[in-house]
């Protein structure tokens, strides 16, 4: 048994076989050949692998998602099979005498180019299927294609790192824990995963290698261990955790439909944090008296292009109609720092994270902006919207962001379509300048709710992306906490609400301050709802 150390992000266990995560567009080498034959054979095997595997995925999606969302695979095997393209590999192969896998990727970027070029919007789309089909082929030849995560069953999936996009994109029904070699207790990653409900294990080192692949590991997401070949002992101690971790859940399920009351009578609301529609399923069943924030910039990791109006829309009112009139507080999206999307064009940044982010990209190009704003009002009318905006730094901003929206009104009523007028309108607290002026900006807004992992990365200058910078994180640094308690005393004296949505808010070692400080809300990942009400229910403020 070997054991490797990293820092447990979400405490649960997990067992099962490890399958690494590998990313698609791994660097493909040019080599001379001194046989182009044998280059072909291994092209025309890798491409059998490749259609015997797609049309698996075919019948599968089938099953799972139907004909409509399956015919995908169908169109990939086309392209695998398609005339220009195989003539292509080949002749690249035979012509410069090069490897298969440089004859596949130099193919790849020529169809791509073409495809991009294209007037019609389907045919441009092309561009991402080339490029996905030429991977899977390349996979096939470098002998990474039956990674475990694509058979049947549920995996440990261990990983260099994940960006966001590709955690939210992950089958998350054959997901039994993450481990990452990389990785940092803020980032997105490690949120995801705690909301997905899973086990999970960052920075977890160079010992966590590839050849780990398919072997038997055991996760330990309460100590940050990872168990490779666990022994019997091991085993059944895990399992007496796992155990015990489950009578203590079924415990909390006692606190459903109680009230959030301290001892001493204080009451506080606690809501849930959402990536989308897919998430409400564990908002209900953990009781969250609301959603105090839906990360709405998922909507744009998952899909291929900017989502339309109409795909949002449903998106919105599906969450608003779900939670049947409880408060849903939608934040606009907020792409750029750790959050990239290939369709937005975002230039290289040297500190993406004090970069081109959030509302910065929304007041500047701001058809992206409009097309979400008229989503979020249209669909208002279907429960109790709030709307907030992440990365606000001055009161221009907001005012900025207020005549868009009362345009988009105006806008709305004269094409005859209904928004509520009852929607609440607030900003994020993310910043220190946010926090240092918001005896400013409450007059501004009906409501605050604080990012703390953005203004504990600001506050205290530690990239939340940086690994290393975890022992100078202090997330509960005194300059945070006064940061906080000024915003609740300037939101308060205006009449305001201030909510806490960052991962802060699930801290049970910080419920008791938050509580004294008069916070009225804290948003929690939905797995944490019910231990942060048993938090709340023991605590007594006149102690
Ligand atoms: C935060 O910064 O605390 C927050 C809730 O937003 P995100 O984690 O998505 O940046
Ligand atoms: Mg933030």
């Amino acid at each position: 048994m070997k054991i490797i150390q990293g820092k447990g992000v979400y405490g649960a266990v997990a067992v099962g076989k490890i399958s690494f995560y590998r990313r698609s567009d791994a660097m493909v080498v040019r080599e001379k050949t001194d046989d182009p034959e044998q280059e072909k054979l291994r092209f025309e095997k890798a491409k059998e692998k490749s259609l015997s595997q797609l049309e698996k995925l075919y019948e599968k999606a089938l099953k799972e998602v139907g004909e409509t969302n399956a015919q995908i695979f169908e169109i990939h095997k086309m392209m695998t099979e398609d005339d220009d393209y195989n003539e292509s590999v080949l002749n690249i192969i035979e012509s410069q005498q090069v490897n298969a896998e440089y004859a596949v990727a130099v193919t790849a970027d020529n169809f791509a180019q073409i495809f991009s070029a294209m007037d019609d919007e389907y045919m441009k789309a092309r561009a991402a299927d080339v490029k996905d089909i030429s991977n899977r082929i390349i996979a096939n030849l470098t002998g990474q294609g039956d990674t475990a995560a694509d058979t049947d069953g549920k995996y440990i999936i261990c990983a260099d790192d994940l960006t966001p996009s590709e955690t939210v994109t992950l089958d998350k029904d054959k997901v039994l824990a993450f481990v990452t070699k990389y990785g940092s207790s803020n980032s997105h990653t490690a949120i995801l995963a705690r909301s997905m409900n899973i086990p999970a294990i960052i920075g977890a080192g160079e010992e966590l290698s590839a050849d780990l692949d398919g072997k038997s590991a055991a996760v330990d997401g309460f100590t940050g261990k990872l168990y490779i070949d666990p022994d019997e002992k091991t085993l059944s101690v895990l399992t007496e955790k796992q155990e015990s971790e489950k009578r203590k859940k079924a415990l909390l399920q006692e606190l459903k439909g109680k009230e959030n009351i301290t001892l001493d009578g204080t009451r506080i609301n606690i809501f849930a944090n959402i990536g989308g529609p897919r998430d409400i399923g564990a908002v209900l069943i953990n009781d969250a008296e609301g959603i105090g924030l839906f990360r709405s910039e998922f909507l744009y990791l998952e899909s291929e292009d900017f989502p339309t109006e109409q795909v949002q829309f449903t998106a919105y009112k599906k969450v608003l109609e779900s939670m049947a009139g409880k408060k849903v507080i939608i934040r606009t999206m907020d792409i750029g720092a750790d959050k990239q999307i290939d369709y937005f064009g975002l230039d290289k940044e040297d500190n993406p994270a004090l970069g081109y982010r959030a509302i910065r990209i929304c007041l500047t190009e701001q058809d992206i902006f409009r097309t979400q704003l008229r989503a979020l009002l249209r669909a208002s009318v279907y429960g109790r919207l709030g709307i907030m905006f992440p990365m606000i730094t001055s009161v221009e901003e907001v005012r900025k962001i207020r005549e868009i929206l009362e345009d988009i009104k105006s806008e709305l009523t004269a094409e005859g379509l209904k928004y509520s007028d009852n929607i609440e309108i607030g900003i994020m607290i993310e910043t220190p300048a946010a926090a240092v002026i918001s005896d400013r900006l409450a007059p501004e807004v009906d409501f605050f709710s604080v990012g703390t992992n953005d203004l504990t990365q600001y506050t205290l200058a530690v990239d939340r992306q940086n690994p290393k910078l975890e022992p100078f994180c202090n997330t509960h640094h005194e300059a945070i906490l006064r940061l906080i308690e000024f915003a609740a005393q300037s939101a308060h004296r205006c009449g305001k609400w201030i909510g806490i949505c960052g991962e802060l808010g699930a801290d049970t070692e910080l419920t008791e301050k938050w509580l004294k400080m008069g916070i009225d809300e804290l948003s929690v990942s939905p797995s944490f709802v019910l231990a942060v009400r048993d938090k709340v229910r023991k605590t007594d403020l006149r102690k």
